[in-house]
């Protein structure tokens, strides 16, 4: 459980918790920052149990509460969009909590919450008769897995893979599962709609080796940059991602256009994604810092930068300025999704719908602001073709609203 707990660590740092129940009383422990980091090993070590629930967020989790059936201790991921006008809990998780608690039994709460909440979510939950598992509308992944009579849920398989455990199948939206010694039953299937993914687990969010609904997340990168290089020809020298989370789209466009992919960005390990800082200014630090060009790879060629998406642009901008210093020909940037509109309102993020470069300035006027030399997006049929789901299964929201 630890381990699994920690393949999900690119999710969130901020908080990590772990819940166990065993022969001994229930543990609940909630450290700030990495669990690797954080938890001793005299503490991870120490922990006997036959079930537990483990966290990474960006608010302390888990929750634990007294329920009418007994207590539950909960795990959240998701965002309630409107628990500020339902409670007066100083978070979502909870005011979650607290509604699932209310009802009699885990079944209801999940049932009370979707007719109450505006938003969506996953839910682990611990109870004494063992761990509930629950999917809202389909945009927070949660899937199932086993290993040796050994059952497990997380939000990617990823997960599941050092720990030696295979996948079973997703839950589905809308489903309420009970997991315990006696194995795994659908206590509920609710009906949900309309069920839509969460496009940018594939694009960004989630880990390349994670299955999820089943489209493997690094295929539908790479069908992705492929049809970034069939609608959008260039004619270049090298194809390179900004790292990481640009690296497997780079590939399909390099395999697409016959362009050699290479990586003239090294990322320095020691860095956070650059959308996590709170402060522009941070923001700013980041994106100069955390990528090395590598010189000699860079002057008098013609660079295709392949990234994952823009918000800001701050990132861009940077990266384009940095290389045309260094010496670069032209540099042209081929994006994985549509111009971002608008911030998520289904997790937790810092960004403002205006802070969206593409809602304040035409397309030709962003490829100008960020020095390129030409600026392409991913469309929603390229999306739609390159992970099989119809815009209908798809939450587009960051993009149309
Ligand atoms: S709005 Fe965008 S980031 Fe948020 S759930 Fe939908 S696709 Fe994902």
């Amino acid at each position: 459980m630890y381990l699994e707990t920690h393949y999900l660590q690119h999710r969130s740092q901020t908080y990590s918790g772990l819940a166990v129940s065993g022969k001994n009383p229930l543990f609940v422990r909630i450290h700030g920052g990495r669990l690797g980091e954080r938890f001793s090993q005299q503490e991870v070590v120490g922990l006997e149990g036959k079930m537990g629930i483990g966290c990474v967020s960006s608010e302390k989790q888990p929750v634990s509460s007294f329920s009418k059936s007994g207590g539950i201790v909960l795990g959240f991921d998701g965002n309630i969009i409107n628990y500020s006008n339902l409670g007066e809990e100083s978070n979502d998780v909870n005011y979650v909590s607290r509604i699932i608690s209310d009802q009699r039994n885990f079944v209801q709460g999940i049932e009370k919450l979707v007719e109450e909440i505006k938003g969506d979510f996953s839910i682990v939950a611990l109870a004494k008769e063992g761990i509930y598992a629950a999917r809202g509308w389909g945009r927070k992944p949660l899937i199932l897995g086993r290993k040796k009579g050994a059952y497990a849920v997380s939000s990617e398989s990823v997960s599941f893979i050092n720990p030696g455990f295979e996948i079973v199948r997703d839950v589905k939206p809308g489903e309420i599962l009970l997991i315990n010694q006696k194995g795994f039953k659908t206590l509920a299937q609710l009906d949900l709609s309309p069920v839509k993914f969460g496009t940018f687990e594939w694009i960004y969010t989630a880990y390349p080796p994670f299955i999820i609904d089943r489209k493997e997340v690094a295929s539908v990168r790479k069908n992705i940059g492929r049809l970034l290089a069939k609608n959008y020809p260039v004619d270049a020298d090298v194809v390179s991602p900004i790292p990481n989370s640009g690296k497997l789209h780079a590939k399909g466009f390099s395999r697409e256009s016959g362009i050699p992919d290479e990586e003239i960005f090294i990322r320095y390990d020691y860095s956070d994604r650059s959308y996590t800082p709170a402060t522009q200014e941070e923001r700013y630090f980041q994106a100069e810092t955390k990528l090395i060009p590598m010189e000699e790879m860079i002057a008098g060629q013609r660079i295709v930068l392949i990234d994952d998406s823009i918000v800001r642009g701050t990132q861009m901008l940077n990266r384009a300025s940095v290389l045309k210093e260094l010496g670069a020909k032209e540099v042209h940037a081929r994006i994985a999704c549509p111009p971002l509109m608008a911030a998520c309102e289904y997790g937790k993020t810092t960004k403002k719908d205006n802070d969206c470069i593409a809602q304040r300035m035409s397309l030709e006027k962003i490829q100008e602001e960020l020095r390129l030399d030409s600026l392409k997006y991913a469309t929603v049929e390229m999306i739609e073709e390159a992970t099989g789901y119809s815009r209908d299964k798809l939450c587009l929201e960051c993009w149309v609203r």
